[in-house]
């Protein structure tokens, strides 16, 4: 028979007076009373402490060395105990890397989204990447018809400058007779090129077949040995027409050699090394060289000295920089300030990141800071860094921007389109921006179901948190700047839809800091972890909480040493025909909160007078407070 009550008996903590209550197990249970009558040392003091404290010993010794385990309350017994869970408003510390989003779980949904329906870009080039399964590479040269002639290459040599005769001698090696260099097929003892500098590409014949049928063991064979030799890419070549249709077996760029891993929930944290910015391990800060010390004054030019150590007294740099202007159609002589901005930035980053800026093509320069940072990587005794010393200082990591992940990693969306948001986007949102994104999320069918899972525990928990008002706070908003009630229903968020039963809440004042409108929700909220088979006892003043109660448990009659007893419990109505009961009288209205005492009739008689205070934004302020009276200031923020 399953236990149906918790029984307390005799429980003596901080001011409580040997009580004894039976609680229903399975209900909404609130703790009420005046301040200090012992409201908390029941909840927490006695009922979370002791079910804490029965976990811990349930677990074994080396589990327990990271649990704050709690002192034995003083109490006789209590029977029908489960493990507890206490949801306080002072969380215990949480680091700098807990935020709204890793504290909610919404973080660990978001990284499962992105690694089974993230779609990885070329950083450089912002196109998708592509991958095919070995299948896929069948199923085209099947397509082609039956009797046509195909090759399957393996491209082992791209867009890079290699030795064709080092290539060709370790093919051969392989037992492979034919490559295609630079498009044309030759033996491998008979390269056909002249100038060994200038090969770009080499391909591995694999094989050379007429499409049949019978052919497909053959093909995915081959396409297989093709996909080993190269890393994963292959290439068909439909010997009719020179059409040719490339493969990758690994996410790769079209139009680079830019590949990446297979997504995996990992990667979507800067938290782990698979997915922090490496130059500043995911901290978003460094020390680096600060372009605004290199650059000493914008009004000079770089042949006075306006970026450090490139002026014209440094002859080799100098130079350097005056071809590299000249080529731009520039002067060194120009005013730092007067070049245009992708001539600073040729300058400072180098090419890459000039050509996004509007650069010119062709003007190779890898950037002062570049040249800075090998200086200082070079530089083996501290005296030779001094002078570098004084151009460095901690700033937000220009790699990564200050977000913190890799490119690989902020270089894959969700969704297509203008619609797309990558993670650095999606936890800068606030919660109520990232619901309206992925609810309109473009995903193809498949996705659309892969994703379901996951999604729906977000939606679950950002829904919640934007019915009782936290609907402004950002994903990526540190847990530790949360005020007390807020980080309490974030920390309640975290447990809707975490499915667990027969576990007992204890909360405390869950209403504090919430506005009327959204209370309601927040007894909805609780009232489904009771239906999920949890208890749920909660430390509350609010008369409508109060109200929402399953079990009443009033606490009283006074504070401290007056209090520690049981006035009352039951149901709202049984403890609101209880005469004993304080909260009773006021819940069945026989008791009021009246403020009424009268206005002074004169209240200006006597009075405190300020005469011309300018502190902060205050502008001469002359005003009276009278005395023996209740005053209020108020005005906009
Ligand atoms: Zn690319
Ligand atoms: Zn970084």
């Amino acid at each position: 028979m399953a236990i149906e009550k918790i029984k307390i008996r005799g429980a003596r903590t901080h001011n409580l007076k040997n009580v004894s209550v039976d609680i229903p197990r399975n209900q909404f249970v609130v703790v009420t009373g005046v301040s200090g009558s012992g409201k908390s040392s029941l909840a927490f003091d006695t009922l979370y402490a002791e079910g804490q404290r029965r976990y811990a010993e349930s677990v074994s010794s080396y589990a327990r060395r990271f649990m704050d385990v709690l002192d034995r309350p003083d109490v006789d017994s209590i029977e029908g105990l489960s493990p507890s869970i206490a949801i306080s408003q002072h969380t215990s510390t949480p680091t700098t890397r807990s935020t709204v989003a890793t504290v909610t779980e919404i973080a660990d949904y978001l990284r499962v989204l992105f690694a089974k329906v993230g779609v990885p870009y070329c950083p450089d080039h912002d196109v998708p990447l592509k991958k095919s399964g070995i299948h896929d590479m069948v199923d085209a040269a099947l397509s082609l018809g039956a009797g046509a002639r195909v090759m399957i290459l393996s491209p082992v040599v791209r867009s890079a400058v290699a030795d064709p005769d080092t290539v060709a001698g370790e093919m051969a090696r392989r037992g492979f007779l034919r490559l295609r260099v630079d498009g044309e097929v030759c033996t491998v003892d008979a390269l056909p090129v002249t100038d060994r500098g200038a090969v770009h590409s080499i391909e591995v014949v694999v094989d050379r077949l007429k499409i049949t049928p019978e052919a497909k063991t053959r093909l995915a064979d081959s396409f297989e040995t093709a996909a080993k030799l190269s890393g994963g890419r292959t290439m068909l070549l439909n010997l009719s027409d020179g059409s040719i249709q490339a493969f990758n077996l690994h996410y790769g760029c079209p139009q680079c050699d830019y590949t990446i891993e297979d997504l995996t929930p990992a990667m979507f944290s800067f938290n782990n090394p698979l997915g922090a910015c490496p130059y500043c391990e995911g901290t978003g800060i460094i020390e680096q060289f600060d372009p605004d010390i290199v650059v000493k004054d914008a009004a000079l030019s770089i042949a006075e000295g306006a970026v450090c150590g490139y002026s014209r007294r440094n002859s080799a740099r100098f130079a350097e920089l005056r071809d590299l202007l000249a080529r731009a159609g520039l002067s060194v002589e120009t005013p730092w300030k007067d070049l245009p901005e992708w001539a600073r930035v040729l300058v400072l980053d180098g090419d890459q990141k000039a050509a996004a800026k509007g650069a010119p093509r062709g003007l190779h320069y890898k950037g002062v800071i570049a040249e800075l940072d090998l200086t200082w990587a070079r530089a083996r005794s501290e005296s030779a860094k001094i002078g570098m010393r004084a151009m460095r200082r901690s700033c937000t990591c220009r790699h990564c921007g200050g977000e913190r992940y890799r490119r690989e990693v902020a270089s894959v969306y969700l969704g297509e389109g203008a619609s797309r948001v990558n993670i650095i986007g999606l936890m800068n949102m606030t919660l109520r921006q990232a619901a309206g994104q992925l609810e309109s999320l473009v995903l193809s069918e498949q996705s659309r179901q892969i994703a379901e899972g996951p999604m729906d525990a977000i939606r679950k928990r950002i829904g919640f948190l934007c019915d009782v008002g936290l609907g402004y706070l950002t994903l990526s908003r540190q847990a530790r700047t949360l005020s007390g009630g807020e980080a309490q229903r974030i920390r309640l968020a975290g447990q809707i839809g975490s499915a667990l039963t027969g576990v007992l809440y204890v909360l405390d004042e869950p209403t504090i800091g919430l506005h009327q409108a959204d209370c309601a929700r927040l007894i909805a909220t609780l009232k489904e972890l009771v239906d999920n088979g949890n208890t749920v006892v909660a430390v509350e003043h609010d008369e409508e909480v109060i109200r929402a109660a399953d079990f009443v448990v009033d606490m009283g009659p006074g504070a401290g040493e007056l209090g520690g007893e049981l006035v009352s419990c039951g149901t709202p109505q049984q403890v609101m025909d209880d005469p004993r009961s304080e909260t009773g009288a006021y819940l069945a209205g026989r008791k009021a909160v009246t403020a009424d005492r009268g206005v002074l009739e004169n209240p200006l008689a006597r009075t405190l007078r300020i005469v011309g205070a300018t502190g902060h934004n205050l502008k001469g302020v002359t005003c009276d407070f009278p005395v023996g009276a209740i005053s209020v200031v108020t005005g906009v923020s």
